[in-house]
């Protein structure tokens, strides 16, 4: 029997009141890792009170108070980085490397987020009156709602829950139903950093507890990642009770690679973008968008790459590339198989599950011969797919990479500074790389995509600050008298004159 992880709601471990329970499966060896509740809408609301109740102390807490646990958060993290990664990869199956860069960014930003304490900075700005004063600062907002996917179990809450913290807000976090025992023992960081009962509640569960989490008329900010389906879903939703959504949702990243590119340097970077964590980064590469000259030799070596990969259990140190995370993403990277024989799509490397008698493997593949305007070119895969498209020119290279229904992130492998420069300015993405694959984000600067990846906000960095604060403007009136508000420069000019 495995351990039942239970919800952290007002400070204390309780059990779901629903009772109904699922396993988390180790996807590399189909056994349980862990059994965790299904929440219900009864579970949430006992955590949205228990967020309210602690609100008003918690934003009355110097926020150079409220940094000094996000960096005890921080030092935890960093003593027990090897334990939550190997857990990490336990549950959602990426190699223990990247279980423990996850566990990294969740310092990095826990580090950040912590200085902000100090920081926070609203602005001051002149104002009309003589003997007035004015100021724009940041306020908290209250209880605030976190949904989070499985694929980076760690890092991705730490974007929203560290500035959401900080900023003087209390949280209830429903995270991805596939990690539920990584994500309570990120919680159990926050408990024995000394966070007040109440700041932060977790309740575990799928969508119907995230349903209810958004439906909750108390919670005042969703902040979702996850598919794109399911957060314009969330939207929707939130949008009927007025509320403040960020939206964090689909890809379909490419790499440009021009005749001119550094050739070993876009092998390697191809190969990690694409392949990393089975290619279930929400910024993985799924397209190479090739000019016509180097492709032959550049699809040469990654054919070499892809069959050359470790396929096995993340544990494994000797391991490069672990299972997808469940079945349901192993039918559906499987389905696209066919979807790009019909399509007259040439399968060049990988295709099939690997000769591994458990788990949910599939093979690194590589599709050549792809078209823009093709299901497997325009599609979120979500697994270790990469379309090759060739192309003649930069223009077209920009045209068929920003011809998506998502924007999340690409990048350009070239020689030519005038060419990179042009991308830079081209390309439509949240984030743009030169020379480097399309991950590897930093949490100092905005997260995040446009169009159907994105709603217009973004995480991390002072960016990040804006999803979980509002703005309030202060006037403070030093005259002593009733000054008029403007009505022409004349009357303010005389009214003005002490
Ligand atoms: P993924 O493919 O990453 O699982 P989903 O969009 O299905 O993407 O899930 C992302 C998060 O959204 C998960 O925590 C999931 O439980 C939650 N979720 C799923 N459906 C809903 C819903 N209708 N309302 C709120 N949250 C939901």
């Amino acid at each position: 029997m495995s351990d039942l992880v239970k919800n952290y709601v007002g400070g204390q471990w309780v059990e779901s009141r629903s009772g109904e329970r699922f396993d988390s499966l180790n996807p590399a060896t189909e056994e349980s890792v862990a059994t965790a509740y299904n929440s219900s809408a009864e579970d949430v609301a006992a955590a949205v009170e228990a967020a309210k109740a602690a609100y008003d102390k918690w934003r009355l807490t110097p926020a150079p108070r409220r940094g000094e646990i996000l960096f005890t958060v921080a030092e935890l993290l960093k003593q027990r980085k090897q334990e939550l990664a190997q857990l990490m990869t336990q549950e959602m199956g990426k190699i223990v490397a990247e279980t423990g860069g996850d566990v990294q960014e969740a310092i990095d930003m826990a580090y950040y987020m912590g200085g902000e304490g100090r920081r926070l900075m609203g602005y001051t700005a002149p104002v009309e009156m003589p003997n007035k004063f004015g100021m724009a600062l940041r306020d908290s907002v209250g209880v605030v709602g976190l949904i989070t996917p499985w694929n980076f179990p760690l890092a991705v809450p730490s974007w929203k829950m560290l500035p959401a913290l900080i900023a003087g807000n209390t949280v209830v976090w429903k995270p991805g139903e596939d990690v539920p025992a990584s994500s309570v023992a990120f919680a159990k960081v926050f408990e024995d950093a000394g966070l007040p009962p109440g700041v932060l509640n977790v309740v575990t569960g799928a969508g119907k507890t995230g349903e209810a989490l958004v439906n909750h008329p108390d919670v005042r900010i969703i902040s979702f990642t996850g598919s794109t389906d399911t957060g314009i879903r969330v939207y929707t939703q939130a949008a009927q009770l007025g509320k403040k959504v960020t939206l964090e949702m689909g890809g379909k990243n490419a790499i440009i690679v021009m005749d001119d590119a550094n050739f070993d340097l876009a092998v390697q970077a191809i190969t990690w973008s694409a392949y990393g964590t089975t290619g279930q980064r929400c910024t993985a590469t799924s397209r190479l968008i090739v000019q016509k000259g180097i492709k032959p030799k550049l699809v040469e070596a990654l054919i070499a790459k892809a069959n050359a990969i470790r396929i096995g259990n993340g544990l494994d140190a000797t391991t490069e590339m672990g299972p997808l995370v469940n079945q349901k993403a192993l039918n559906k990277v499987a389905s696209y198989m066919d979807v790009a024989k019909s399509d007259g799509v040439v399968i060049a490397a990988g295709g099939n599950r690997p000769d591994i008698a458990k788990g949910y493997f599939f093979q690194p593949t590589l599709f050549d011969g792809v078209k823009p305007g093709m299901r497997v070119e325009q599609e979120e895969i979500f697994g270790p797919v990469l379309s090759v498209i060739e192309v003649e020119s930069l223009e077209e290279a920009i045209h068929v990479n920003n011809n998506t229904r998502y924007g999340l992130s690409s990048s350009i492998f070239t020689e030519n500074v005038n060419a990179a420069f042009r991308a830079i300015r081209d390309i439509t993405t949240g984030i743009v790389y030169i020379n480097h694959g399309t991950t590897g984000a930093e949490i100092q600067f905005p997260f995040g995509g446009t169009r159907g990846t994105g709603n217009g906000m973004r995480e991390a960095g002072q960016a990040g600050l804006n999803s979980f604060t509002e703005w309030k403007s202060v006037y403070v009136d030093y005259s002593g008298r009733l000054q008029r508000a403007q009505i022409d420069t004349d009357a303010i000019l005389s009214d003005g004159n002490d």
